[in-house]
């Protein structure tokens, strides 16, 4: 016989199994409040947490996307110290842009959020719109950033979907097939949304809080591995702790092959200057300064850039989401036209200047050449 019956149904209160995993709702009134109450005690304090600037929020949760917070903590503060405001953002180069998110990794974030800030300069007085429609209309703006901003900034009604809730349902309700199938992820966005609409009408508390409490559970408590259920506010209800399959849960589709490219790059220094390259628009690292690269063995990089290969200063690897180098940097000697770029000081090479995915070879030549 299932265990199941150790816990009562989080949407129903009732013993299990009823149906509502199937046919979604809202969170129950004690569940909400158990989190609510867990989270205003054990929130972490974080820099944009309290955070009532809207165009702030939104930056925050943009560089949390796809990003450890741990590297946001280090770029936050910087980042808005030097574009304090959407005007800031929106007359800046994009290139300034760009050089401030180095090491957050998906530049197209970037580029769509300083657009945005140029639409919402021009059509919402500089402004964040408070409307979600004219929000969710702006370049680069998803369904989750539409709720997260909405309901921290503004108290909207909307669910913010990201990873750690879909884990956080997806345990709770113990839904046993992949979120990537709509079916699924149906269930987990209608009882999200149901949720959210409950706390405002019952008037729990400000929807952004209870956004955020749920994310909050799966990063500290409901995490992908090892999951502190015993410490979880929200046990009493969960259907996968109850079965012992908290850790198997939410499952994985089988994932595609990362194709892995051999990848050449280049450091060619010239009377203490770097060659730098702006990576062509539109492809991986789009519109970010690196140094010359092309796919293949190091000779390539003669026909590619007349760029002589010669010693080889590192190898490394770096994962992308959909591709892996196997990258290794040489040094090079200029022998035909150098590729349009700029050549930067040596005293200027600090990797922070560069995306993650170049700073093995701009390491490497810092201590070859001993840049202090
Ligand atoms: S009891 Fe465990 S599996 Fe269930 S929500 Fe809490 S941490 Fe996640
Ligand atoms: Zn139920």
């Amino acid at each position: 016989m299932s265990n199941d019956r150790q816990a009562r149904c989080a949407v129903c209160l009732g013993a299990q199994p009823c149906g509502c995993a199937e046919n979604g709702g809202a969170l129950a009134l004690p569940v909400r409040e158990a989190l609510l109450s867990w989270y205003l005690e054990h929130a972490r304090s974080l820099p944009w947490r309290g955070e009532l600037d809207p165009y702030r929020i939104w930056v925050s949760e943009v560089m949390l996307q796809q990003t450890r917070v741990g590297a946001v903590l280090e770029r936050y503060e910087r980042f808005l110290e030097r574009f304090p405001s959407l005007a800031a953002l929106a007359r800046a180069p994009e290139s300034a842009v760009l050089e401030a998110w180095a090491g957050l990794g998906y530049y197209r974030r970037a580029q769509k959020l300083q657009q945005a800030a140029r639409v919402c300069v021009q059509r919402h007085g500089g402004q964040v719109p408070a409307d979600p429609r004219a929000f969710a209309a702006l370049p680069g703006v998803g369904s989750y950033t539409v709720g997260a901003v909405q309901s921290i900034a503004f108290d909207a009604p909307l669910p913010a979907v990201d990873g750690n809730v879909i884990r956080v349902l997806s345990r709770l309700l113990c839904l046993e097939q992949p979120p990537a199938k709509a079916a699924v992820r149906r269930v987990i966005e209608r009882v999200a949304r149901c949720s959210v609409e409950a706390v405002a009408r019952e008037q729990q508390r400000p929807t952004g809080d209870w956004n955020q409490a749920l994310m909050e559970l799966g990063a500290q408590r409901c995490t992908p591995r090892a999951p502190r259920c015993e410490a979880c506010p929200l046990a009493p209800w969960c259907r996968a702790r109850a079965r012992g399959c908290a850790e198997a849960l939410p499952r994985r589709t089988a994932r595609a092959e990362r194709p892995e490219v051999a990848l050449a790059v280049a450091c060619a220094v010239r009377d203490a200057r770097v060659l730098v390259v702006r990576r062509p628009p539109g492809g991986l690292l789009a519109g970010t300064w690196g140094l010359p690269a092309a796919a293949g063995p190091p000779e390539v990089l003669e026909s590619a850039f007349g760029l002589r290969p010669g010693r080889e200063l590192v190898r490394w690897r770096h994962v992308f989401s959909h591709r892996v180098w196997n990258a290794r940097a040489l040094l090079c000697t200029v022998v035909g036209t150098p590729p349009r770029g700029a050549w930067w000081p040596l005293a200027e090479l600090r990797t922070e200047r560069f995306p993650s995915a170049f700073r093995p070879a701009v390491q490497a030549l810092a201590d070859a050449l001993a840049v202090p």
